[in-house]
């Protein structure tokens, strides 16, 4: 896999950057408008997360496998639940999904501090070494998400990168008093996007466009 990443992969060169820009562009075109998030997407480097053979792929705006039947989400999705996060400088987010780390850099970027949990112990081994070595610091767990990381919370944000059948209680829970959970809900192909805000203990939902996320698994996931 590209993404343990060896030094020539790994350089950012002017031609990736150009890249990086038009992929800007296009999620500006999308319906994207937070300019700090599109600030994110232009900064961190994706193409070091692909395979060698995928790197011409890597700011297309698509999702790809990144090994362990997993994906590196579409650049439009992370955008697009970023945005709703509507994350500032120093909140705590609790990432469900680790995958490739490539939304929990993002997420570095914007200024929050991240936790992230990872089902799958190939991927979260491989993420917890690799995304350092770029600089991004995210603390690292590995388990069964879908319960959410009790230790650390409240969070006051909370994303689901993976699609799950119902909307996990322990989420819910772990949700901070003004806090936003935003995650895909639906059938195992395909799924709402709720976003869920808590205000003096009362929840608000939300419901936007369909995606396609890989599902989620666990306690309060799809069976595997
Ligand atoms: N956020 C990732 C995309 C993740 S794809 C990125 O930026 O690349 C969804 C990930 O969720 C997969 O890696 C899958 O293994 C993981 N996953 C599925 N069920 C999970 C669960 N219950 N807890 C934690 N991770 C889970």
């Amino acid at each position: 896999m590209a993404f343990l990443g060896s030094k020539s992969m790994i350089e950012d060169n002017y031609k990736q950057r150009g890249l990086r820009g038009k992929l800007v562009r296009k999620l500006r075109t999308k319906g994207i408008r937070n300019e700090a998030v599109l600030d994110a997407i232009g900064k961190v480097p994706r193409h070091v997360f692909f395979d060698e053979a995928l790197l011409g792929h890597a700011y297309e705006d698509k999702a790809f496998p990144i090994g362990e039947g997993q994906t590196i989400s579409q650049p439009y999705t992370v955008a697009f639940q970023t945005e709703k996060l509507e994350i500032k400088p120093g909140d705590k987010v609790l990432e469900i999904g680790t995958g490739s780390g490539y939304q929990a850099c993002i997420l570095l970027e914007l200024g929050a501090k991240v936790y992230t949990i990872e089902f799958n112990k190939i991927l979260y081994e491989k993420t917890k070494e690799f995304l350092p070595s770029l600089g991004y610091h995210p603390y690292f767990f590995l388990g069964d998400g879908s319960k959410g990381v009790p230790v650390r919370a409240p969070y006051d944000k909370i994303i689901v990168t993976a699609g799950a059948p119902v909307i996990p209680d322990a989420l819910i829970e772990q949700l901070a008093d003004n806090g936003i959970l935003i995650i895909p809900v639906g059938g195992r192909e395909k799924q709402t996007m709720v976003r869920l805000t808590k205000k003096k203990g009362v929840l608000k939902k939300e419901e936007f466009d369909t995606f396609a996320f890989v599902p989620l698994l666990g306690k309060q996931g799809w069976k595997p």
